[in-house]
């Protein structure tokens, strides 16, 4: 009995121990290439033969075959003899004794300055080495054993000491600690000559970390800016569903690619143009971070099974990218209306005029929100999927309105996705299947038509009746759309504009 507890003991001891696989990211050799070296302290099964690096990752719904960047890779044993390894196209590597391997080493090219011939990468999902910093979003950087994508890892980066570093992983001295591959690549590292700066949202610290690469920008500056975005969230949420959460600017003059900005679970990252810091630009940039503070609430929070165990292995696209991002975007803007940050004139110009002549002058119209999700991984839709910040967020607008009627007032899409949150949440995805079914059962029967017609499908966008609904006339002619509050509304437009305009009391 003793010596079976003691064994016991020992081999719950060592299997934790030989999880904690340590990556070692260098980025002092030079100022492309990440060198990376992987300890693995615990013999790896015969049959854990492929080593992956992503294809895609989470909420960029963009192929990225992080394979490409990839060189000099080698997998050694204990006494630091090579061990064949075979390059499979595009992302893999197959090791021929992985049960031997007690260290894997390998270069990867940073993705900014980089150039590559199809699939460029986001720059705010991609990764940057200069004297100055680096910029380390961990799928574009690290690999992982197929079979090990949830277990847990240690990060170091060598760079300047004297660098001050921005992350929302947990430090143990000089590693960074993640729970999985994933948590990884959903906590974005920026180290390097940064500016910093902390505040309060109810109970939950924001941290700011920024590097600007000719010192337009600063911490302190963006944090001002963004303050009232932060409060006009918090009440249209109610309680913000982190504990914590960091926003990580990168600003450079000369982009060489998208630029923009990525959500994760605590934080985000924004690559974006530095200009001059106009009232107008810094107005952009706060409307971003409005965008990517509320993916905490979708997807991170409410999404379907395809979301929470993620393929990195073959893009995967989920047919509620109308939720993850067009909601998204309709709400990042409605909150900072009815928080007072942007007035009714800013709202409807910017949020509604502006979003219509967008879809029908810059895309397809005629795609439906599911067919821009479906497509989005191939390079014919990638050049559509931006119409889910302008059609998605239009027609999210209009469910809003249509819910309003629907519940004579007391229930529009905040309230649902605030139900939402309740019923799903962290660890416990909806069913791709039957969501829109398991809505329509939580709403109203008329929702069922909603998203056949506006969702699924791609009948023209009902601007002017739903418009009316709320006592707002909509005119129009060519590229001029007028949106005015009605002269002489009935009691029952009345009653949906003044419910429409505000956070609904809960
Ligand atoms: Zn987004």
């Amino acid at each position: 009995m003793k010596n079976l507890f003691l064994l016991f003991l020992a081999v719950t001891v060592s299997q934790a121990m030989g999880q904690s696989l340590t990556y070692t990211i260098d980025v002092t050799q030079n100022t492309d290439t990440f060198q990376v070296f992987i300890d693995v302290r615990q013999e790896l099964p015969k049959t854990t033969k492929v080593f992956q690096f992503a294809a895609t990752a989470p909420g960029t719904y963009q192929t990225q075959n992080i394979g490409r960047f990839v060189s000099g890779f080698k997998a050694l044993n204990k006494k630091g003899k090579e061990i064949k390894t075979t390059f499979m196209a595009p992302n893999q590597y197959e090791i021929s004794k992985p049960h031997k391997v007690k260290s894997i080493h390998y270069q990867v090219a940073e993705t900014f300055d980089t150039q590559v011939s199809s699939y460029p990468v986001y720059m705010m999902c991609g990764s940057s080495i200069e004297n100055d910093h680096t910029l380390i979003n961990a799928h574009t950087v690290m690999g992982y054993f197929q079979g090990n994508q949830s277990e847990p890892l240690k990060i170091k980066v060598i760079g300047n000491p004297e660098w001050m570093t921005g992350t929302a992983l947990e430090q143990e001295g000089e590693y960074f600690l993640a729970e999985s591959f994933d948590h990884a690549v959903d906590s974005p590292i920026l180290s390097g000559n940064l500016t910093r700066a902390e505040t309060k949202v109810a109970d939950t610290p924001v941290r700011i970390f920024t590097y600007s690469e000719q010192g337009k920008f600063d911490s302190e500056s963006l944090l001002t800016n963004m303050k009232d975005m932060l409060q006009a969230s918090q009440k249209f949420l109610v309680k913000l569903p982190v504990d914590r959460y960091t926003f990580l600017y990168y600003f450079l003059p000369n982009p060489s690619g998208t630029t923009g900005a990525w959500e994760h679970s605590y934080s985000s990252e924004y690559v974006l143009g530095e200009q001059e810091p106009t009232e107008q630009y810094m107005k952009q940039v706060t409307d971003i971070a409005s965008h990517e503070f509320f993916h905490i609430v979708t997807p991170l929070n409410i999404h379907s099974e395809i979301i929470e165990s993620f393929n990195f292995v073959e893009p995967t696209p989920s047919e509620h990218l109308w939720l993850y991002e067009g909601v998204t975007e309709w709400a990042s803007n409605i909150l900072l209306y009815r928080g007072g940050v942007t007035s009714f004139d800013e709202y409807v110009k910017n949020s509604i005029a502006q979003k219509i002549l967008v879809n029908e002058n810059y895309f397809d119209k005629s795609r439906s929100l599911s067919e821009l999700a479906a497509r989005s991984f191939t390079q014919e839709g990638a050049k559509q999927y931006g119409n889910i910040y302008y059609k998605g967020s239009l027609v999210a607008g209009y469910l809003d309105i249509r819910l309003l009627e629907l519940s004579n007032g007391t229930r529009g899409l905040r309230e649902v996705m605030l139900e939402l949150v309740d019923k799903y949440g962290k660890g416990n995805p909806f069913s791709e299947k039957t969501f829109f079914d398991d809505l329509v059962k939580m709403t109203y029967p008329e929702i069922g038509d909603f998203i056949h017609d506006y969702i699924q499908n791609s009948e023209p966008l009902p601007h002017q009746e739903y418009l009316n609904k709320i006592g707002l006339n909509y005119t129009r002619e060519g590229m001029k759309i007028q949106i005015r509050k009605m002269v002489n509304p009935t009691d029952q437009q009345k009653m949906l504009l003044e419910v429409w305009s505000k956070n609904l009391a809960l």
